[in-house]
């Protein structure tokens, strides 16, 4: 039986509803209820590419990521759960050319001064990295080696693990129809399985966010894209440790698994669409591009390929906050390609906001009004 009354009631069962969940029961909110129209993790989050990195070129992405690989690292400890590893084996961006490098060299200074250890290493460093890199057109990457992956499965298996034994009640299968309101303030929520009363409403609903939000004529520009992923046949393990990046191959990102496989993407997207059909021009590009910074990869084939929503903002940043019109209602949504590895931070700023009604996390970078009043952020880096 789902319970009629909670104190905060949350929007999806994602990386983001999951770790907010978190932080706001450690806080001692006893109350806490997700609601996940599908099974956890079924969203954006499972459908993820595991990076975790600090390499941003703006302040406030930088000081969310710095926070949160802080986070990500003691995680697992912290809940009693040793599979939940962050792997620190960092972040390469290939470099081609001399205004590459130059705004690198910008971004670096600018990771260094918050205290994020990245460096401009040469081609040749690179591949004491990576060693089956083709370098002969490299002229330097960035690197930083204290950003890392994941598992998402693991994530989730653990956040939510231990958000039950904390109390916090997961209903999967029950879809939020509608968010309800009074006098100006929300009531509860409506749900597939019935009505339940809540003075807290978080929407975490990432790509579908838009959806509750116009019905409660709340306009902010969250919308859904088709990228894709794929996993390749295992090639000689230990490879490819870290995340390779190139904007030079399609927007290309990949890494080895430990069991040899290579997963990543391109930044081919289609859209705005609720279609996540895998294509094969995804396929066709990215194995081009792939064999392209690993040679060795012309020699294994795609066993998987997937397709999933980023939820996009006009400059790719979220859009995190409490929302004006209505008392009680936040919104924490519109990850891009981000959120998974950003989620420690903005769930500690979300329950702070929630809590205490603010944050020192630079959660004001993420203001949803910023696109009514034209105020857009510096796009932020994104692959895929
Ligand atoms: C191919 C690909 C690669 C990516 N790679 C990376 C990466 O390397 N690193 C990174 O950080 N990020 C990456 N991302 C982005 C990342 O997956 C998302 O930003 C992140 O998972 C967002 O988490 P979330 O909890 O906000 O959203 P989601 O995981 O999408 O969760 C939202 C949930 O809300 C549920 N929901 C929606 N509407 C309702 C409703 N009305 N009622 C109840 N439930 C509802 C949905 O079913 C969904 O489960 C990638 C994404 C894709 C598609």
């Amino acid at each position: 039986m789902m319970k009629s009354k909670v104190d905060v009631a949350i929007i999806g069962g994602g990386i983001i509803g999951l770790y907010t969940a978190y932080e706001l029961a450690k806080r001692g909110v006893e109350n806490i209820a997700i609601y996940e129209k599908k099974y956890l993790g079924s969203g954006s989050t499972f459908r993820c590419g595991t990076g975790i990195r600090q390499q941003f070129g703006d302040e406030a992405n930088i000081t969310m990521m710095k926070h949160a690989v802080e986070k990500w690292s003691t995680l697992g400890e912290e809940i009693g759960f040793p599979e939940l590893k962050m792997s620190k084996t960092g972040y390469l961006f290939l470099l081609y050319d001399e205004k590459e490098v130059e705004q690198y060299r910008k971004n670096v200074a600018l990771q260094n001064s918050h205290g994020v250890p990245s460096e401009i290493i040469s081609a040749e460093e690179a591949r004491e990295i990576v060693p089956s890199l083709d370098i002969s057109e490299v002229i330097a990457a960035a690197w930083n080696p204290t950003d890392g992956k994941a598992d998402p499965f693991v994530a989730v298996h653990g956040l939510a693990t231990t958000l039950k034994n904390m109390g916090v009640v997961i209903n999967e299968y029950t879809e939020v129809k509608e968010i309800s309101v009074k006098d100006g303030a929300v009531e509860g929520v409506k749900t597939s399985k019935g009505d339940v009363k809540s003075d807290i409403v978080l929407n975490a609903a990432n790509a579908w966010a838009k959806i509750l939000n116009e019905k409660l004529g709340i306009s902010i520009p969250i919308e859904p894209y088709k990228h894709q992923g794929i996993a390749t046949e295992p090639i000689k393990k230990g490879e490819i440790k870290p995340m390779v990046v190139s904007f030079k191959h399609g927007g290309a990102y990949l890494t080895q698994e430990s069991n040899g496989g290579v997963i990543g993407g391109i930044a081919l997207k289609y859209g705005p669409t609720w279609d996540i059909t895998p294509t094969y021009e995804f396929m066709r590009e990215v194995s081009r591009n792939f064999s392209m910074i690993i040679p060795a990869l012309k020699h294994v084939a795609i066993i998987r390929q997937w397709g999933g929503y980023y939820a996009e903002t006009p400059d790719h940043n979220a859009a995190i906050g409490k929302i004006d019109e209505i008392d009680g209602y936040y919104l924490a949504a519109g990850f891009s390609g981000h959120g998974f590895m950003l989620a420690p931070s903005v769930a500690e700023g979300m329950a702070d906001l929630i809590i205490k009604g603010a944050s020192n996390l630079p959660l004001s970078f993420y203001d949803p009004y910023r696109f009514q009043r034209g105020e857009l952020r510096e796009q932020a880096i994104q692959m895929g």
